[in-house]
């Protein structure tokens, strides 16, 4: 199959990449660099740098390329930067109507999109299941329900079928070597600070959680990547949480990983953060009686995998 895959220069959508070669797919990427990293991409994919915003680019894509299906990932994340730049965050949300009005005109009708459990705000049951309100807390979120509402307009329109992802917290590496230079995560700070022996910061501990501390659902990036593998084969109209339906809290992530590094952490208690929910876990009965999908990395596996990867750029890094 040809796969576009938009923002397949990111963290995630580089693991997918490599799955799409590695299950003799032909992945076609278009990203704006603006986040992902083109050294991350396998040699094997083919390449097209350019901005979903910009129609003219987009249309030459479809008319000279013969698309299958499509992966589209391409976004500005950044949660606190959504927050300070919220127009910024419209971009999402145009991209990906261009993106639709693409797919109609060249009649691609299938999509994988990448949505997050940012959509559901602060959550009023755990596990979250895919039928939780939705009230996002951020611009992020916000930009994320809105393309989540644009393509299911649109398989109204057209014969769409889609699968919606919507991510928890993604870690570890798909053997990809990855890191992010801006990331503002919890497990790349937590490698970063290992590496340099410098201090971490929690944010909150006085959180209405057993430790005081933010509980999240940490799911591994080659789990995730291998639940868009199976949606590509199965054509439907469907949302879909991808997580563990396990909590971690951010103590507890300290903790284990101080057990992988083999290093104790400097850690400082800091206030909380604006608009982070006190315990975020998804239900994924839905991934697994749909997709026959489930989390086979393990949390401690997953953050084994990181510090890998930032140990390997610390040794490549004269
Ligand atoms: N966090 C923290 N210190 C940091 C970064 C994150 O305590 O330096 C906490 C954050 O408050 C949240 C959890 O770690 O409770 C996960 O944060 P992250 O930004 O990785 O993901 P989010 O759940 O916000 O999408």
């Amino acid at each position: 199959m040809n796969v576009l895959v938009t923002g397949g220069a990111g963290y995630i959508g580089s693991a997918i990449v490599k799955l799409l070669l590695a299950e003799n797919h032909h992945p076609l990427v278009i990203d704006n660099l603006s986040g992902g990293q083109k050294k991350y991409l396998p040699s094997q994919g083919r390449f097209f740098k350019g901005d979903l915003t910009d129609t003219v680019f987009l249309n030459t894509f479809f008319e000279q390329n013969n698309i299958d299906a499509v992966v589209h990932m391409a976004a500005y994340k950044d949660v606190g930067e959504s927050i300070r730049d919220p127009e910024k965050y419209q971009l999402n949300v145009m991209g990906t109507q261009n993106l639709l009005n693409c797919m109609q005109k060249h009649k691609v009708h299938q999509l994988v999109f990448s949505s997050t459990a940012a959509v559901y705000g602060e959550p009023t049951a755990i596990p979250i299941t895919e039928a939780h309100v939705l009230k996002p807390l951020n611009p992020y979120g916000s930009s994320k329900e809105t393309c989540e509402k644009i393509i299911q307009k649109a398989s109204e329109a057209f014969p769409l079928k889609f699968t919606i992802f919507r991510y928890f917290n993604v870690i570890g590496d798909a053997g990809m070597n990855y890191l992010d230079p801006k990331a503002s995560n919890l497990v790349p700070i937590l490698m970063e600070a290992s590496l340099q022996n410098s201090s971490v910061s929690i944010f909150g501990t006085d959180y209405d959680t057993p430790d005081g501390t933010c509980i999240r659902d940490y799911i591994d990036v080659q789990d995730i990547a291998k639940a868009h593998l199976m949606a590509l084969k199965n054509n439907s109209q469907q949302i879909i949480n991808l997580g563990t339906e396990k909590g971690t809290s951010v103590q507890e992530m300290i903790k284990i990983t101080e057990q992988v590094t083999q290093k104790p952490l400097q850690v400082e208690h800091s206030s909380r953060r604006e608009g982070d929910p006190a315990e975020v876990v998804a239900s994924n009965k839905k991934a697994k009686e749909v997709l026959g999908w489930q989390p086979t990395v393990s949390l401690e596996e997953s953050l084994q995998n990181s510090w890998k990867a930032y140990q390997h750029q610390a040794e490549s890094t004269p």
